[in-house]
């Protein structure tokens, strides 16, 4: 089929006025002007957009959809590590049957923002169905935590079987498992280092969250600071389990053995220059959630030195538990206000798309408009476009509400109601 509309995306190309597609077996075939598409395939089945804009589906690079159900749950105006003892305390009560609604809901809202995969952490395993029912694509990374050395064992035996159990319940979908170690202050020196050994010897994808606030780095390179004396006691470690020399949380973990090319790290807001080194060093990619950063007041990540070392850089939205939404329109709306002229339009639609897409190892089958590529793309309603700045333009106008279809390999999961004139095959 031809699939054909006033902006065309492709990303990893210019834009094209009146551009398309031409889709088969769920790939695309050629990116070109609708003229030249409909001439040269000319028995092709063709629908048309009309004034809508054509890109590659968003990418969600970092999210915990089982906690969707926590919007507005944590109060505004806290420190960082006030907001993780709340986290705590109120995740406690939490059960399956919470994880399981949050995580439907959280991969409906998504689906229905342009969003066609997505980097989900979980705890409970509850991302699962919901994702492989939307017909999502995406990695689930199952968490691992614990503060004290004396659990590694029973830790990493614990994630290996709900890893196990993953792998079972991702079989025929476009989903695959990785492991998320949580944070270099909530597992022990010596749980990292097993960590780090099971991705090695499974060689699967991993994420973690790291150098997010102050307060991280305080601990992991003094040993001192809330997460010392109140956040750690609250789960019972009174002493740090790491050498406390004086590292970065970065260096931390190149030291457990951590750093790869499988790994997304995830904020970064607290990395120097040796930091972004040893990141582009290791090949590691990371994924930025600027408004989770706002949220929490942990300071704004160095995304334009990022963008200029040529790391590989997704944009996450985090939990509702740190954000007011899951769309990634507004995430770059908001790094669009945030970053002013230093991090451009164009620089934030491609974070969102081929960015992600990268940063999760996918950058073969998609993330771009480019013949070979698996069919996965959104559509978004648009009044006017801009010839000068067309991605300027698509961000002034772009929200949830507009994205009027989703697809992922060629087959429809998502089309806005009343736009039923679309029979895209
Ligand atoms: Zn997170």
């Amino acid at each position: 089929m031809i699939l054909t509309a006033r902006l065309l995306l492709p990303i990893s190309s210019p834009p094209i006025m009146d551009g398309g597609l031409l889709i088969r077996d769920g790939t695309i075939c050629a990116v070109d002007k609708a003229s030249a598409l409909i001439r040269d395939f000319a028995t092709e089945p063709h629908d048309d957009l009309g004034r809508a804009a054509l890109l590659p589906g968003l990418v969600n690079a970092h999210t915990h959809l089982e906690l969707t159900g926590l919007h507005g749950r944590l109060p505004l105006g806290k420190s960082f590590t006030e907001w993780a003892i709340a986290m705590l305390d109120l995740r406690s009560g939490l059960d399956d049957e919470f994880f399981s609604a949050s995580a439907r809901l959280g991969a409906t809202t998504l689906l229905r923002s342009g969003v066609t995969c997505v980097a989900d952490i979980t705890t409970s395993g509850s991302s699962v169905a919901p994702l492989k029912a939307a017909g999502l694509r995406g990695i689930i990374f199952q968490e691992i935590l614990g503060p004290h050395p004396e659990q590694a064992t029973e830790r990493l035996d614990a994630a290996e079987k709900a890893l196990r159990s993953l792998q079972l319940q991702t079989d025929d979908s476009l989903l695959s498992v990785g492991l998320s170690p949580h944070a270099p202050y909530s597992l022990s020196e010596s749980l990292l280092l097993r960590c780090a050994e099971l991705l090695r010897r499974r060689r699967l994808p991993a994420t973690i969250h790291v150098a997010e606030s102050p307060e991280e780095v305080a601990y992991i390179g003094l040993g001192l600071g809330p997460i010392a004396t109140t956040l750690l006691p609250a789960v019972g470690r009174h002493s740090p389990s790491h050498r406390v020399c004086g590292e970065s949380p970065i260096a931390l973990l190149d030291r457990a053995g951590l750093l790869s090319d499988r790994l997304t790290a995830v904020h970064g807001v607290h990395i120097g220059i040796s930091d972004l080194q040893l990141l582009k060093q290791r090949g590691v990619a990371l994924a930025v959630c600027p408004r989770s950063n706002h949220y929490l007041k942990v300071g704004t990540a160095p995304l334009p030195r990022c963008l200029a070392a040529s790391l590989r850089v997704g944009l996450g939205t985090d939990s509702l538990a740190s954000n007011e939404t899951l769309s990634l329109w507004d995430e770059m709306r908001f790094a669009h206000r945030l970053y002013g002229e230093a991090v451009t339009a164009q620089q934030l639609v491609t974070m969102a798309t081929l960015g992600g897409a990268a940063a999760l190892g996918m950058v073969g089958t998609i993330g771009s408009f480019a013949p070979g590529k698996r069919a996965d793309l959104t559509a978004l309603a648009i009044d006017r476009v801009d010839d000068v700045d067309p991605y300027e333009s698509l961000l002034d106008q772009a929200s949830d509400d507009s994205v009027v279809l989703s697809m992922v390999e060629g087959k429809i999961l998502y089309q806005r109601e009343g736009t039923a004139r679309w029979n895209c095959h």
